[in-house]
């Protein structure tokens, strides 16, 4: 909100809620949401890791986030379930299934709390009921509206963001539909409850009409429900600087009757691109994380998301996978020399340990500088090459470090056992198996064995119709 760097303080001694805002559950997640989850990962394991009691609450959009994020258009997941001529809860429930495998195998910690729209209706219309009491929303023909206009004179709009509310305004009364207009008392007006065409198929009853919520307002509803009516830290990506979380926040001020702002941190991470432009799902230039992990290590993905800084927009490409490809293996190369190496006498790196953990801090305290976090692992991993004749327990504890931080960052660090491994002829048998579900056209079966086969670290290319594979 000050579009500044804060120092961070807690609401209450030690303790730390946050909130981020998370998927619309109507395709599979791609790689720039899992980067954008990825940061709030990281920012969870480090406070936790810096001793605070973390309570972080990430929702699952599955039902009001119009094709347009002006209250226009059709909801996103009724459009994508009559594409495919199934429920939209049919949907959800495959979206939200594979939503947590992908997560568990990029190595996101569970969040406590993963909380969705149509779980909490009954809690929408409640607030609605309250915003309405306080004097902040007005119902037309059984919608309602948020008076934006009204909660400016009282407290301060938009405020999250830089822009101002008369270039919002004037900006909005070229987007909107007249019919909307007409009914709207301002044209940044949002809808907290929207009338539904008879044919919508998602509609729940309520005092104004038979309709389902504004896209902002299960934010507000679960934020306050989970986190209380104040909380510290919320984040999103850059897409939700506008509307979505300035119309949050004042639905938050004017549900809970606050004199205080309800959240002291906002924080945004900046999109992954694709030569240049955002990855979206509606543009439909997006890499999933399905497909990718076919053909790289989720490690290597968290490797990727760890190398840029969260408010730094990066442009995607398989060079910069490659490139995290090969720093993991640097990594790991090192984990390895130690466990494998003799020891001397020498004892420099025991300094050199604690001196990378005091660069990590200082470069996680300054913004959640991951890049740079993960530049000073690297650069004391080639010094722990070279100095492989310490004596073995330091060689140990510089281990134990680098694995203690890179955890922090996602990273799994770990060596496989030789015993772990699965033999090299089962590797050759599933993948015959699997060429030939793929000659019958039984994609569906090729690709649950080229998961089992990624579970167990292996990698598939299909390389010009022939299948080469490697371990991770
Ligand atoms: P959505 O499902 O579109 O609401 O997006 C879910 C989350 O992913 C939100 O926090 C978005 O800000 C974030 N997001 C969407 N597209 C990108 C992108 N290209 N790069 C990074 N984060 C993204
Ligand atoms: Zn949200």
């Amino acid at each position: 909100m000050s579009r500044k760097k804060e120092e961070f303080e807690p609401i209450k001694k030690g303790k730390v809620g946050i909130y981020s805002c998370g998927q619309t559950i109507y395709l599979d997640m791609h790689i720039g949401n899992a980067k954008t989850y990825a940061s709030w990962d990281i920012l969870n394991r480090y406070l936790t890791w810096k001793g605070y009691d973390v309570f972080h609450i990430m929702n699952i959009t599955d039902v009001g986030h119009l094709t347009d994020d002006e209250d226009q258009g059709e909801d996103k997941i009724e459009k994508e379930a009559k594409n495919r001529g199934i429920e939209p809860m049919e949907l959800v429930t495959e979206k939200v299934q594979n939503w947590y495998k992908e997560m568990e195998k990029l190595n996101m910690k569970r969040h406590n709390v993963n909380p969705r729209a149509t779980g909490h209706m009954v809690e929408m219309i409640e607030a609605i009921k309250e915003i309405i009491k306080n004097g902040y929303a007005y119902e037309v023909n059984g919608t309602v509206y948020f008076d934006v206009m009204k909660f400016n004179e009282d407290h301060e709009y938009p405020k999250v963001g830089s822009m101002d509310i008369e270039e919002l305004k004037a900006g909005a009364g070229g987007r909107v539909d007249k019919e909307e207009t007409e009914e709207k008392r301002s044209p940044i007006d949002f809808a907290l409850w929207i009338d539904a065409d008879p044919e919508h198929i998602m509609k729940w009853p309520s005092p104004w009409s038979k309709g389902y919520p504004g896209w902002h307002l299960e934010c507000s509803v679960m934020g306050s429900k989970y986190l209380g009516k104040r909380f510290d830290i919320h984040t999103g990506g850059v897409d939700h600087i506008f509307p979505h979380h300035p119309n949050e926040r004042a639905q938050n001020i004017a549900m809970n009757n606050l004199d205080e702002e309800p959240v002291n941190y906002w924080i945004h991470s900046e999109h992954i691109t694709v030569e240049g432009e955002k990855m979206s799902k509606s543009k439909g230039n997006f890499y999933t994380v399905k497909e990718l992990l076919g053909r790289y290590d989720p490690e290597v993905l968290r490797m990727f998301f760890a190398s840029s800084h969260y408010r730094k927009q990066v442009d995607f490409n398989e060079k910069v996978l490659k490139n995290a490809e090969d720093n993991l293996e640097k990594l790991y190369n090192t984990l390895w020399n130690i466990d494998n190496a003799e020891g001397g006498k020498k004892k420099n790196l025991k300094r050199e340990t604690e001196k990378l953990e005091e660069k990590f801090v200082e470069a996680m305290d300054d913004d959640l500088n991951t890049p740079r976090a993960l530049n000073e692992i690297m650069k004391f991993a080639k010094k722990v090459n070279k100095n492989l004749d310490n004596e073995k327990e330091i060689l140990e504890e510089a281990r134990n470090k680098i694995q203690e931080l890179g955890k922090i960052l996602g990273l799994g660090l770990e060596l496989e056992e030789e015993g772990d491994k699965i033999p090299e002829e089962a590797v050759e048998l599933l993948i015959e198996i699997r060429d030939d579900f793929r000659e019958e056209g039984d994609y569906k079966s090729a690709d649950d064995i080229r998961d089992v086969l990624s579970n167990a670290g292996i990698i598939l290319e299909d390389e010009g119709g022939k299948t080469v594979w490697k371990r991770t």
